[in-house]
């Protein structure tokens, strides 16, 4: 039986990668330096088996998993990620299995340049929590400020981890362009930034483009007029949607675990932020506009959605 502190040691102890973290893992608290006038932005989410993920997920895949969708969060802010705290559960200290997981979730901290500081392994039912710190030197992104005549943009198709989902709920193994976006998400962390200053809010698509599109419209008052055409399936989400006898379109407009970022941009700025996100590698949507009245208005044929399994209901 390996111990708490040697699996910690073990696996998540490193060298600090940068000057401001003073002191990092294995001290009473991390110590961090952040930026001088930067604002401090915080977020945690946790990850329970079963619920939010599959028991036969790899586990260098949850760990970049659950890194992502934290720093996703810092995404939706604007904000520079920088640092990470982990809290583990672990039903059995497989050593294996926690090299796994700690290379994964280092492999996500790494690419967007943060740095895990800090953390928990316990004994109990598999769960991961973890908090993510990053900052901004600016005003950060929120949900509240979108405008009426905003445009309503993506940073790219979303959908595909849901037919991922739908694919091996029915025992088909799905194409590896959607297994990857349901197992190995990436945060929009350098678009989240370039719309920081340009768009007026901004939401990360966590639970689905309606349900995450209802939080920004709630926040910022509005209702939103959306092109039923501007979001298609990709040729293998329409192959799993033949393939299962299912529409592609309740994938699109209400599963979750895409983390795109979705952004309400005045028009007259839409253009320059979809060229800066197109020369980061994405393929941005405009989907519909703001408007004042609330609710959701539809251009084209409104896809028929069940409402009871729209978008990812946390209780
Ligand atoms: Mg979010």
């Amino acid at each position: 039986m390996t111990g708490e502190f040697e699996l910690i040691a073990r696996h998540f102890k490193r060298p600090a990668r940068s000057a401001e973290v003073r002191i990092g893992i294995g001290d009473d608290a991390a110590a961090l330096t952040p930026a001088p006038g930067a604002t401090l932005l915080v977020t945690t989410d946790t990850l329970v088996v079963g619920r939010h993920f599959r028991p036969d997920v790899p586990a260098d895949a949850l760990g970049w998993k659950a890194a992502m969708v934290n720093l996703s969060d810092l995404a939706a802010m604007g904000g520079t990620p920088r640092w990470l705290t982990l809290a583990l559960t672990l039903p059995e200290a497989d050593d294996a299995w926690v090299a796994a997981f700690a290379d994964g979730f280092r492999a996500a901290a790494e690419q967007v340049e943060a740095e895990l500081v800090g953390g928990d392994i316990t004994r109990g039912p598999l769960t991961i929590g973890v908090t993510a710190l990053g900052e901004t030197l600016d005003a950060p992104l929120t949900r509240g400020a979108a405008q009426a005549g905003d445009q309503l943009w993506l940073t790219g198709t979303t959908g595909q981890a849901a037919a991922a989902v739908a694919g091996l709920a029915a025992g088909v193994t799905p194409d590896a362009s959607l297994l990857t976006r349901l197992d190995r998400p990436q945060a929009r962390c350098a678009a989240g930034r370039a719309a920081r200053g340009l768009a007026h809010a901004a939401i990360d698509v966590s639970d689905g483009v309606l349900a995450d599109l209802d939080h920004l419209l709630k926040a910022s008052r509005l209702g939103a007029r959306l092109d039923a055409d501007a979001l298609r399936p990709t040729a293998a989400m329409q192959a799993l949607a033949d393939s299962l006898g299912e529409a592609p379109a309740p994938w699109i407009w209400t599963g979750g675990d895409d983390y795109e970022l979705l952004v309400a941009v005045p028009p007259e700025r839409a253009q320059t932020l979809a060229s800066i996100w197109a020369e980061q590698g994405l393929a941005p949507l405009c989907i519909g506009e703001l408007v004042d009245a609330p609710g959701l208005q539809w251009q084209g044929d409104a896809p028929t959605i069940d409402p009871v399994s729209s978008g990812f209901r946390h209780f």
